[in-house]
Order: structure tokens, then C-alpha cells, then sequence
């Protein structure tokens, strides 16, 4: 019988970008992971590329915890589905974002796991409740959606389908919190769940100005990043409302909603440019015109920034557990 108190064993089966950043999350706090990928190459990789992170995380000023070789010997990697599940209390599936796959890697888990498992799924955008069809044990399994870079990017949606039980729900939150991430619930298994139904929100207005000329492209971003979107790291638009006033909200709503898009089809400009190969950073033009020097500078921002937020985080934390 496993004691209360010796971690949950994990198991991540794809060793992808979300997969290799989910296995770095459970092993930095402790936990044996077992990593699976039918792709030997994503796999062989897959622990060079949680050092290259780790690495770079101590050296912006995050706390790791223990040594980096110390975190990856508690990663074991199988191309074997059936072997990395044989003994694990939780499941992390991140494999590609296809339904038919996922359904069968769920009815396969679903087979394979002790009973007391949890089956957890990364998709960003499908119905958990269709994922789970295929399985018996429908009640345990749930999802839980983490932002990429998983490592450095707080929240996770634990989406409820259907038929998850509220014990699956409370035990996939509880682990989560522990590990250090900010899990929410999610009552509704609905497309997008809540942050991609907000964050495509504000995308499909941001293209839609696009299409109407009513700004150039890098206007759209530099409007957002010198403009309200200083304000939504710690202000989101519930409190925003409350703070200025639901009356004024209600009349800004009252005047301004039936000017901005609703379309229920992408952006004019988005399919245009896609049609004609304009992918962004993929073929160097896409909105914008990308160098590879400014991508390398974009990706390098980003990062920073990410790292800088997560540390400053991490010493506010301690800071307030003195
Ligand atoms: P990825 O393409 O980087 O990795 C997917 C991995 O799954 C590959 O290594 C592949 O070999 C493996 N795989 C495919 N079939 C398999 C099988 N039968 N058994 C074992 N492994 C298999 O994809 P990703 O970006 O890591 O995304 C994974 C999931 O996470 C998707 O559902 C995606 O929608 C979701 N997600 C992605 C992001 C993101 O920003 N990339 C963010 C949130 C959620």
C-alpha cells in the first residue's frame, strides 16, 4: 500500500513541447515521472530539452529546488504505453490535438492503468466529454489545460466533462496546487473552456480592426502592450468593471457591442494570408514581415519576460511564508 505521504507517481504520455514541460513541472517538485512517446526521437530528446530549460531558469533567478542532474533522474522514459502506465496515480496526456487519437490513447490508458488512476487530458480545444467516449471508467477522466510554456505559465484548466466525478476533479486540482500551479475549475466542458474563449476574443476584434483599416497590424499590438495590457497582469475585466462602475460598463456595452465583430468566420486578412503562404515566423511574413533575427529577439522577450515574472513570483511567495 503506497503511504500518504510518498508522491504521486506520474505519467506523461507524448514527449512534446507541452509534454516535456508537464514532465519538468512533476519532477522539479519531487515526483517520479514516466515519460512515453511512440516517436523515439521526441523521446530520446525529451530530457536534454527539460536541462536546456532548467538550466535557463536558474540562471534568470529561479529557484529550482534541488540539482538539475538531481530533477532529471527522476525522469524514466518507454516507447511503451503499457509499461509507463503499469503503476501511476495520475495521467497527463499531450499528444497531437486529433480526436480520433486521443480517443484511442483514452480507451488504451483507460484498459491499462491501475483503477484508481487518474486520466487527465491536455487538449486546448476539444470536448473532453467526446475524448472520454471510447473509455469505460468515464469518471476519471478529466481535463487539464496547461498554457505553453507549461513550466513557466501558471494557470491550469481542470475542465469537468460530462461524467467526471467530483473526486477526479478535486484530486487533478489538489495535485496541481501542490506542484505550484494555479489550477481553476472549469464547471462546463464547453469548446475553448475559458481562457482560449477570452484570448480569441480579443484576437478576432484585433483582426477585425485589421480588416477594416481602421489601424495598421503592429498598431493593434503596440495599442494592447503600452495601453490596457499593463493592467491585465493584475486586473482582469471583472474587477476593471467593478472598479470603474457597473453603470458606466453597462452603458459603454449599451453604445459600443453592436460595433465589434461577432463573425462567426475567421478574419478576411487571417484566410487571405494563409491561402497565399503567409504563415508568420514559419515562412518569415505573416501579418508582419519577420526577419530571423527579430523572430530570435521576439522568442528571447518573451522568454525573459516569462522567467523574470515567475522568479519575482517565486521570491514574493517565500517572502510572505517567512
Ligand atoms: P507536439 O506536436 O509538440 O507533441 C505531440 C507528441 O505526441 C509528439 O512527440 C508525438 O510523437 C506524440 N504522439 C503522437 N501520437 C502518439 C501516440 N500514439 N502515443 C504516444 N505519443 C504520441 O504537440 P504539443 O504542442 O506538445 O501539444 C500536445 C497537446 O497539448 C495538444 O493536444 C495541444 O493542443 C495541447 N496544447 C498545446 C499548447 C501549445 O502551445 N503547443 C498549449 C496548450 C495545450
Amino acid at each position: 500500500m503506497k503511504s500518504i505521504s510518498t508522491p504521486e507517481r506520474i505519467t506523461v504520455v507524448g514527449a512534446g513541447l507541452m509534454g516535456q514541460g508537464i514532465t519538468q513541472i512533476f519532477a522539479s517538485q519531487g515526483h517520479a515521472v514516466c515519460l512515453t512517446d511512440s516517436n523515439q526521437d521526441a523521446l530520446g530528446s525529451a530530457k536534454d530539452r527539460v536541462r536546456t530549460n532548467l538550466t535557463r531558469m536558474a540562471r534568470g533567478g529561479i529557484d529550482l529546488g534541488a540539482d538539475i542532474e538531481e530533477i532529471l533522474a527522476r525522469i524514466s522514459t518507454t516507447p511503451d504505453l503499457a509499461t509507463a502506465c503499469k503503476a501511476c496515480d495520475f495521467v497527463f496526456e499531450a499528444v497531437y490535438e486529433d480526436l480520433e487519437l486521443k480517443q484511442r490513447i483514452f480507451s488504451d490508458l483507460d484498459r491499462m492503468c491501475p483503477p484508481t488512476t487518474i486520466l487527465c487530458s491536455n487538449t486546448s480545444a476539444i470536448s473532453i466529454t467526446q475524448i472520454a467516449q471510447q473509455s469505460k471508467n468515464r469518471e476519471r477522466i478529466v481535463g487539464t489545460h496547461f498554457w505553453n510554456p507549461p513550466y513557466l505559465i501558471p494557470l491550469v484548466e481542470v475542465i469537468r466533462a460530462e461524467e467526471t466525478a467530483d473526486w477526479c476533479t478535486h484530486s487533478a486540482y489538489s495535485l496541481l496546487a501542490r506542484v505550484g500551479k494555479h489550477p481553476v475549475h472549469v464547471h462546463k466542458d464547453v469548446p475553448g473552456f475559458v481562457g482560449n474563449r477570452l484570448q480569441h476574443a480579443l484576437w478576432r476584434e484585433a483582426f477585425a480592426i485589421i480588416d477594416e483599416g481602421i489601424c495598421d497590424p503592429a498598431t493593434v499590438d503596440e495599442v494592447i502592450r503600452n495601453g490596457f495590457g499593463l493592467r491585465l497582469p493584475i486586473l482582469g475585466p471583472v474587477e476593471n468593471a467593478d472598479m470603474v462602475g457597473l453603470d458606466l460598463t453597462l452603458a459603454i456595452h449599451n453604445y459600443i457591442l453592436k460595433f465589434i465583430n461577432a463573425d462567426p468566420t475567421p478574419s478576411t486578412t487571417l484566410q487571405a494570408r494563409v491561402e497565399t503562404g503567409q504563415l508568420g515566423f514559419k515562412s518569415g511574413q505573416g501579418f508582419l514581415e519577420w526577419a530571423e533575427s527579430d523572430m530570435a529577439e521576439s522568442r528571447e522577450r518573451l522568454a525573459n519576460y516569462l522567467i523574470n515574472v515567475f522568479a519575482e513570483r517565486q521570491r514574493q511567495s517565500k517572502g510572505e511564508a517567512k
